[in-house]
């Protein structure tokens, strides 16, 4: 058989250089094999041909018989359409075209009879399809009339003729120029193992299903395929971190954790904060590098177990770093970890963006002869300016925010890369995590600290929101205080800052007894530290904010939470704004304020939201309400290669197989050097080379 990937598209009968500049630009297909992989997103049974008079707006795409009986142009400038009627013997519809207007009457004559497909909508009261697809009836029913897979097309797609119907005949043609079979991308073992049909079976299928069942098997195989390979890319990284690179070996308890945990701690570990302590010691004792995941929802106590990881690098003679986010974040770990170390003799310094020049020119010297011990800061921490003298172990909060890349930046800063322990307060689901995260280890805090009480949530319309306020001035008479948080998606949307100001506004009318603060992105950084401030120090009973403070702010006296417009924020956001309240010993609240018409799937959030305070519950739904790509960080955490098929969301037991499967092959042969791998090795190496995520470089 020949290479298909070697066979250029614009050489495939009926295509040429236009029409292949049309699709390497919209869809990145450039060679016959490009267009194979390019999949049906969908498929319909076109075995089925209405009468006009038995369809209406709401039906999904349907297929009609019959002819053209004329055309008309309409409107002017932007608005102009070309209009046709479209009869059969049952009754009649319109066709609209707003594009190729002057070629339609060309391309679609009068009075023959054609097949159409399209979805039908109402407009005006009347039945109309826009830019349907037709063929000659004639001939029609000689191509393939079952189950047929729907492509995806664009607007230039469309423009150049190539809409679904036309890839699907490209694809066919390309299928009719081999009577072989496609070579196959998996070994035998893995087929057999995984029990899945062979490649040609399964492309072939993908596009042209011979039977529902053997559409299943193809998008099993196909789909099954692509998670394997995603895996055996992620585990093979790791294994060969294992294999390659030392770690310092950190074998000494000393002084420092001594004396904090008889000293220092105010507090019991929880038995999960004990559990995940000892995981990590054992890590950083092994003679590789850590790189371990720390999972644990808000107020799980994260912050301590980083900070007794800390000290035991330390009590070993190293540096240590602890990175953030944001600034505000980097500060309050700073105080925070400043008040857990008093008197312990540990020199830790802070180091952001706006730290001043003097000071950063005494305090980079010190860093680099070892005197500071500790440095907690944001991505300044990784500015090649930053020399530390022996760094041993880096903490990073809030993961998410972080890519892989930039991890690896920290390797550099080392001949032995230091220990890596990256912390979320984002619960990831598990088949998500093994794929964003399959390089890592992961211990998880799975229990909150003893006396906290689950924020009680309620969801109240907008138009309902003075019975609030009663309540809320209760709460703030027994000495608590309020967050307020606005929606703010779009950082230059005016509109929301308007809503913001306005709200500011309001809410210093319905409480002149009460200082109200302000915070937000536009703000100037002095600016948004001292209103913030305020809060912390209790001189501001109520502040109002958008999402920043959706990061890291701890006031555990803060009690009540309320969200405006709760229905634009999605599932793991609003869970994560919620975490700010229900850190002190009192009940707090969260109070979701929405507008009556709610979607269907916005009332499935806030009714979670309302129903449930666990964290990795929520992330499992939100994965399920929004697909994985939207989840925060998926885009920068890379996924090695682009998913075409599999869905994280829905495929989790796919993803399990496929790791297992992974995991096996990797086991018995970690270089993949066996000649049965061989095939593994070198469809790793072509996937890798289209997207250059240099994994491998990584060292
Ligand atoms: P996270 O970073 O996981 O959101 P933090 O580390 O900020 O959580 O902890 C939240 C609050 O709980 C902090 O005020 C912290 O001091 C406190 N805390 C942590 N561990 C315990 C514990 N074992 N017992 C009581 N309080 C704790
Ligand atoms: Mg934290």
């Amino acid at each position: 058989m020949s290479d298909i990937s070697s066979q250029n598209i614009m050489y495939l009968p009926g295509v040429g250089p236009r029409k292949a500049e049309v699709l390497k630009k919209e869809i990145e297909v450039v060679s016959w094999e490009d267009l194979i992989y390019y999949f049906p997103y969908k498929y319909v049974d076109r075995s089925r041909v209405f009468k006009i008079a038995e369809i209406d707006g709401n039906m999904p795409y349907i297929q009609l018989k019959g002819r053209i009986q004329g055309y008309e142009v309409l409107g002017e400038g932007r608005a102009k359409r070309i209009r046709a009627r479209f009869y059969d013997d049952s009754g009649s519809i319109e066709l609209v075209w707003f594009k190729a207007i002057k070629s339609i009457p060309n391309q679609y004559k009068i009075g023959q009879e054609y097949i159409l497909f399209g979805k039908p909508s109402l407009f005006a009261g009347k039945i109309n399809v826009a830019h349907p697809e037709l063929e000659l009836e004639a001939g029609f029913f000689n191509g393939e009339v079952g189950v047929q897979g729907q492509y995806n097309t664009s607007e230039r797609m469309k423009d150049a003729f190539l809409h679904s119907r036309a890839i699907q005949k490209m694809i066919k043609t390309i299928f009719g120029n081999f009577q072989g079979k496609l070579s196959e991308s998996l070994n035998i073992e893995i087929i057999e193992k995984a029990h899945v049909i062979d490649l040609d079976t399964a492309l072939r299928n993908i596009h042209f299903p011979q039977s529902p069942m053997l559409l299943r098997n193809a998008q099993f195989r196909l789909k099954f395929e692509e998670l394997f390979y995603l895996q055996l890319n992620i585990l093979r990284v790791a294994k060969y971190r294992n294999q390659r690179l030392g770690g310092f070996i950190f074998d000494k308890v000393g002084d420092y954790f001594n004396n904090f945990y008889s000293q220092n701690l105010p507090f019991e570990l929880t038995g999960a904060q004990k559990r995940v302590v000892k995981e990590i010691r054992q890590d950083m004792n092994t003679g590789r590098q850590m790189n371990r995941l720390l999972q644990g929802d808000v107020g799980s106590g994260k912050t301590l177990v980083a900070l007794m990881s800390m000290l035991i690098a330390m009590d070993n003679g190293f540096q240590v770093a602890l990175m953030a986010p944001t600034e505000i974040l980097a500060k309050q770990h700073y105080e925070t970890i400043m008040q857990f170390v008093q008197g312990l003799g540990i020199e830790v310094q802070l180091l952001t963006g706006s730290v001043k020049k003097k000071v950063r020119s005494q305090l980079l010297p010190s860093l680099q002869e070892g005197t500071i011990q500790m440095l907690i800061g944001t991505h300044a921490l990784i500015e090649d300016s930053v020399v530390f003298n022996n760094l041993g172990l880096v903490v990073i909060d809030e993961q998410h925010r972080f890519g892989v890349a930039q991890r690896a930046r920290l390797w550099k800063k080392n001949n032995l890369p230091p220990h890596i322990l990256v912390m979320t307060a984002t619960p990831i689901p598990r088949t998500l995590a093994m794929t964003l995260y399959g390089d890592l280890d992961v211990s998880v805090i799975d229990e909150l600290p003893p006396g906290r009480k689950p924020i009680k949530t309620k969801h109240v319309y907008s138009a309902k929101r003075n019975n609030l306020y009663d309540s809320v001035r209760k709460q703030v008479q027994e000495g608590r205080q309020v967050y307020i948080v606005y929606p703010l998606i779009d950082e230059s949307a005016t509109m929301d800052y308007k809503n913001l100001t306005a709200g500011f506004e309001q809410t210093k009318e319905i409480f002149p007894e009460y200082e109200v603060c302000m915070v937000h992105g536009k703000m100037k950084p002095a600016e948004k530290e001292a209103e913030m401030q305020k809060f912390v120090a209790h001189q501001a009973h109520i502040m109002l904010a958008t999402t920043v403070i959706e990061v890291g702010v701890n006031v555990p006296n803060a009690s009540v939470m309320i969200i405006e417009s709760a229905e634009r924020f999605g599932l793991s956001q609003l869970h994560q704004l919620r975490g700010r309240v229900g850190r002190g010993a009192d009940q707090s609240f969260c109070i979701l304020l929405t507008a009556y018409e709610l979607s269907e799937n916005t009332r499935k959030r806030i009714a979670i939201m309302c129903e449930t305070n666990d964290g990795f519950l929520i992330a499992e739904e939100d994965l399920k309400l929004r697909g994985p790509g939207d989840i925060d960080g998926t885009q920068q955490s890379g996924v090695a290669f682009d998913l075409k098929i599999a869905n994280l969301a829905k495929d989790g037991q796919i993803v399990s197989l496929a790791r297992e499967l992974a995991l096996e092959v990797l086991e018995e042969d970690s270089n993949l050097a066996m000649p049965k791998n061989y095939i593994l090795n070198n469809q790793l190496i072509k996937k890798n080379r289209n997207k250059q995520m240099g994994w491998f470089m990584i060292s």
